[in-house]
């Protein structure tokens, strides 16, 4: 017995002080980037000849786990891998079966985001840790438009993917980043696809993230005006549903599903920000919009494990009040050069 205790105190996380910011939020939600590279070039998130990361600065899996086990002792709930794609980089699937073995000790929650082309190979692997809903990019149903979007991907791939996910007992959300005059006449009957399999869907606004060759101002699209126009087609019942994300939930009463809203353009969701954001390169960015960032990775490789802990709370004491992207129609350069693949979306 005396055995047993003493191994559970060992691999359980010894409980820290949590991380509270200065605004007095509770940072509760780790987003890990475990790549910035990615098999397709999506044009509002990549360049064409995109740059990537040197692959001598990525963080090895064990440092991951070990940042992500730093978080856990800190009171950190929930963990997501992304990227760019997190399931192109490689033996991927050792470093979940590592963080899956967080749940229940400490963490309640591991998921993914992804855009779905290694999902058909992965799903039942990702079922097996311990991973119960993924969220999954899809901008159209349309293979021809799925080719000009993501510049490299297989919209077939993709639905194979999200079946064999489903199959697989995972719950899914499909993503869809709403462009004016690219996809926006599918934004009905994606609802109505998703809903009809039981996949939830979330509407995102076009970010300023990173130069990508495209300008952006063109083809944003106000959500909260297509929510509106939604209106008087649907039932749009508002409900208390959250993930823990910004993303706020209407009941469509036609379909019986829900759909999320993401607006960090037309409204801003920072007063009840619980995230942070690890790079693939180990720095915790503190905001999704701005600078403001801690380098874990050289706080953990010159300083151990104590030097991590210190970071997390100078992390806290920086935490911005909010991003402040606004949409400058005389310049449609990126908010931030950072882009999207990089922080983690
Ligand atoms: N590759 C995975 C995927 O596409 O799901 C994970 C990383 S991707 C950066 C995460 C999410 O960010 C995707 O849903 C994608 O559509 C979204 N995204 C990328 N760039 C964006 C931008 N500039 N504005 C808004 N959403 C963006
Ligand atoms: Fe890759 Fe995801 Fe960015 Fe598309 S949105 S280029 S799939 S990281």
């Amino acid at each position: 017995m005396a055995i047993t205790l003493l191994q559970q105190a060992d691999t359980v996380p010894r409980g820290g002080a949590p991380l509270i910011d200065r605004y007095g939020r509770h940072i509760t939600y780790l987003r890990v980037s475990v790549t910035d590279r990615c098999d397709f070039r999506c044009t509002y998130c990549m360049a064409e000849d995109m740059q990537f990361l040197p692959k001598r600065d990525i963080l090895s899996f064990e440092e991951i786990d070990t940042i992500v086990a730093a978080f856990v002792a800190r009171g950190v709930k929930k963990v997501r891998l992304t990227g760019g794609e997190p399931l192109v980089r490689r033996d991927i699937m050792a470093l979940v079966d590592t963080i899956g073995a967080h749940l229940g000790a400490g963490l309640d929650e591991l998921t993914l985001t992804t855009n779905g082309s290694q999902l058909r190979r992965f799903a039942g692997h990702l079922a097996q840790a311990g991973i119960k809903r993924l969220n999954v990019s899809l901008d159209t149903l349309d293979p021809q438009r799925f080719a000009d979007i993501t510049r490299r991907g297989r919209m077939a791939d993709v639905l194979a993917g999200i079946e064999a996910a489903d199959a697989a007992g995972l719950k899914i959300k499909i993503n869809m980043v709403a462009m004016r005059g690219v996809n926006e006449d599918e934004i009905e009957p994606m609802i109505r696809w998703a809903h009809g399999r039981g996949y939830g869907l979330t509407l995102i606004e076009g970010m300023p993230l990173g130069e990508v060759g495209i300008d952006r101002v063109d083809t944003y699209l106000p959500l909260k005006q297509l929510r509106e126009d939604l209106r008087r087609r649907f039932t749009l019942e508002p409900t208390d549903h959250r993930t823990g994300g910004p993303a706020r939930y209407d009941r469509v009463a036609e379909t019986g599903g829900l759909i999320g809203f993401i607006t960090p353009m037309s409204h801003n969701f920072c007063e009840s920000c619980n995230r942070v954001r690890l790079t693939a390169t180990g720095q915790l960015y503190l905001c999704l919009g701005q600078e403001d960032m801690v380098d874990l990775r050289v706080a953990l490789r010159e300083g151990g494990a104590e030097a991590l802990d210190a970071a997390l709370d100078r992390a806290m004491a920086i935490k911005p009040k909010g991003h402040d992207f606004v949409l400058d129609r005389t310049h449609a350069g990126p908010a931030l050069q950072r882009h999207m693949n990089v922080t983690g979306g």
